[in-house]
């Protein structure tokens, strides 16, 4: 049987990429999906694991050969999901979860009927701008550009058939682990 694609999706600040993580170490036959991207490598990101970090030249000739499932650019850098990579997974009948933004999202949904939309997103826009100020992984700027562009991604909450609030971590973890059991 072919494997299934789970997409994740939300506001940064929301708390995707720990639920994200945590999930895949709790399901059996679940793997997280390893994006390329433009974007520098933060402190402790390593190339292959966290991402494929690839130069602005070599993701614009990954564009050309088509070699993406779909890609974007957010928060001013291109994000895309290899399509080789996928395919080859989902044809051994490994489930993947793409974390990725609700743009990437849209276009996984055009390519694959049967994939699974999750939207997740913090309590209230107080409790995100508070989340992202914590971060201290970012400046100034990058934190007021990922505010603006989270407010902008919860429009498209209504394209994805599941949303959960993550108002509470284990809550929030075990919601999302149901729902993929249950797809
Ligand atoms: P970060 O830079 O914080 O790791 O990710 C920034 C945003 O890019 C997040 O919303 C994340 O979901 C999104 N993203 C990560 N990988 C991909 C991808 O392959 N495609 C798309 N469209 N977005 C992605």
């Amino acid at each position: 049987m072919m494997g299934k694609l789970f997409v994740v999706s939300g506001p940064s600040g929301a708390g995707k990429s720990t639920l994200t993580k945590d999930v895949v170490k709790k399901l059996d036959n679940l793997e997280l999906s390893i994006s390329a991207t433009t974007r520098k490598p933060r402190k402790g990101e390593k190339d292959n694991i966290d991402y494929h970090f690839l130069d602005e030249k070599t993701f614009k000739q990954k564009i050309e050969e088509d070699g993406f499932l779909e890609y974007a650019l957010v928060h001013g850098n291109f994000y895309g999901t290899l399509k080789d990579e996928v395919l080859k997974k989902i044809k051994a009948g490994k489930n993947l979860l793409l974390e990725i933004d609700v743009q990437g999202g849209i276009q996984i949904k055009e390519k694959f009927d049967d994939a699974v939309l999750i939207f997740i997103k913090a309590p209230s826009e107080t409790e995100l701008k508070e989340r992202l100020k914590k971060r201290d992984t970012d400046t100034e700027e990058v934190i007021n550009l990922r505010l603006k562009n989270s407010l902008e991604e919860l429009k498209y909450e209504k394209d994805y058939k599941y949303v959960i609030v993550n108002d509470n971590f284990e809550k929030a973890l075990k919601k999302l682990g149901d729902l993929i059991l249950g797809n």
